[in-house]
């Protein structure tokens, strides 16, 4: 009898388990992930290699030689990836000229050139995430522009995983546009990310964030440690673009490990630990490397949440090196160097990024936070068109990652009771009706 009734019982829960793991977690994405091919990067890296150097100054006039040869044929893979998909992309140059002496990496006058391809969003065109790589490559001297600069890991690497990413994504609409971009002139002082953030500025383009990928292909790093699992997630803490007032008023509510390229990196974190359990991302709470830089800084320096996604363990005696073999050791950047099946890996951890943030309704803009000694926190927020519901996020102060979540269905203000607002930190994202999650947002008002 009581056997009976536990089996009435677990039927319903039966019939419900599926469905709640269906909206946690969608089959397309696990599509994206095998759909990245190994061969293709490793193709696409060896003809990168193949165009000798890609030096910002180098040759744009040679069919086969230095960094015109080498964006022409970027573009021109842009468009094979859009002519499979019916003109999908929109393809084409922005340029810049960068005058002599700018900087002491800036010899010559010259035009520095990214390749764009656009993929438009069907419901929100002008709302775009990018996914970047970089076209240049330099050898030890940075204004050596002539000398063979194959650049392979650094960063033939993530342009390829960026063409990579368009030929998979491209099977796919999206209501958020994506951006693949190649970038120019990032070992010069990161001018083509300049360039492009500018563009951006100018046309009003909403820019929900940047993926740069700078060296996503070395597992053998200069400590020694052999790792095809892990790889980091940089991130800076808030935006330089912060008012006096907000930077103040951080010392009273908190947020100094919260701003909008944070909740990006996480976003990548917790998307990556879904769907690809078997990587093993490193969130790294800093802009970049120690002293270095990447082409996601323009972009944060433009008030844009941006992050840099690479290897965890660098090789510096293939970085930025001329090709030589000294006691022993092989310097240079050599394509011998590059473990493809890594970069798939990562390239498929951007791919499903992309398509889960270009699937998911716009963050709320406003979400106000108030529970000042109260036995409870209060959020409310502001609508989302698009949005079927709102998930609200919270975690321990000193924890990296979100900790707790409650969905909360549509609605647009909560009471967390029984939580106290000065033990934890919150935050709230939209869902579509797939169950694509917005980068959640960090309170930025307060409710009294
Ligand atoms: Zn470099």
């Amino acid at each position: 009898m009581l056997l009976l009734k536990m089996k009435k019982l677990l039927f319903p829960l039966l019939v419900f388990v599926p469905l709640l793991i269906s909206a946690q977690t969608d089959k397309r994405i696990y599509d994206i992930i095998s759909a990245v091919s190994t061969e293709r990067l490793e193709t696409d890296i060896t003809k990168l290699a193949s165009f000798g150097t890609r030096h910002t100054l180098s040759d744009t006039i040679s069919q086969d030689r230095g960094i015109g040869a080498a964006r022409r044929w970027i573009k021109n893979e842009f468009e094979k990836t859009s002519e499979s998909c019916k003109g999908c992309l929109e393809v084409f140059y922005q340029k810049d000229l960068v005058r002599k002496g700018e900087n002491d990496r800036i010899v010559n006058d010259v035009m520095v050139v990214n390749v764009v391809a656009v993929q438009r969003g069907t419901k929100y065109p002008n709302r775009y995430i990018i996914m970047s790589g970089d076209i240049d490559s330099r050898v030890s001297d940075p204004n050596n522009y002539t000398s063979d600069s194959p650049g392979a890991n650094d960063n033939a690497s993530g342009m390829a995983g960026t063409l990579e990413a368009a030929r998979v994504l491209s099977k796919y609409k999206f209501e958020n546009s994506i951006i693949y971009v190649g970038l120019s002139g990032e070992e010069q002082g990161l001018f083509g990310g300049k360039g492009l953030a500018a563009h951006a500025k100018e046309n009003g383009w909403e820019i929900i964030g940047i993926l740069n990928n700078d060296m996503i292909g070395n597992i053998a790093g200069v400590d020694g440690v052999i790792n095809n699992r892990e790889f980091r997630i940089f991130s800076e803490p808030v935006p330089p673009t912060e008012t006096k007032e907000q930077r103040n008023a951080r010392r009273f509510y908190g947020g100094e490990v919260d701003g909008i390229s944070r909740q990006l990196a996480r976003y990548v974190y917790t998307t990556t630990k879904t769907y690809m359990p078997e990587m093993n991302p490193k969130m790294i709470y800093r802009l970049d490397r120690f002293g270095r830089g990447g082409h996601h800084r323009p972009f944060n320096d433009a008030g844009y949440a941006g992050i840099r996604i690479m290897e965890a363990h660098e090789n510096y005696t293939q970085q930025h090196q001329d090709i030589r073999i000294e006691n022993g050791t092989s310097y240079g950047d050599i394509v011998e160097h590059v473990n493809f099946e890594y970069a798939g890996k990562l390239t498929a951890v951007n791919a499903i990024n992309l398509a889960s943030i270009a699937w998911a309704p716009p963050s709320p803009k406003e979400v106000k936070i108030g529970g000042i000694v109260e036995p409870s926190a209060r959020l409310l927020w502001s609508k989302v068109d698009g949005a079927v519901g709102y998930k609200i996020y919270w975690r321990d102060t000193t924890a990296p990652n979100w900790e707790h979540s409650r969905d909360i269905g549509d609605v647009t203000e909560f009471t967390l009771e029984g939580i106290v607002i000065d033990n934890y930190l919150f935050g709230v994202s939209s869902i579509s009706k797939d169950g694509f999650e917005s980068p959640i947002v960090f309170p930025n008002s307060i409710l009294r």
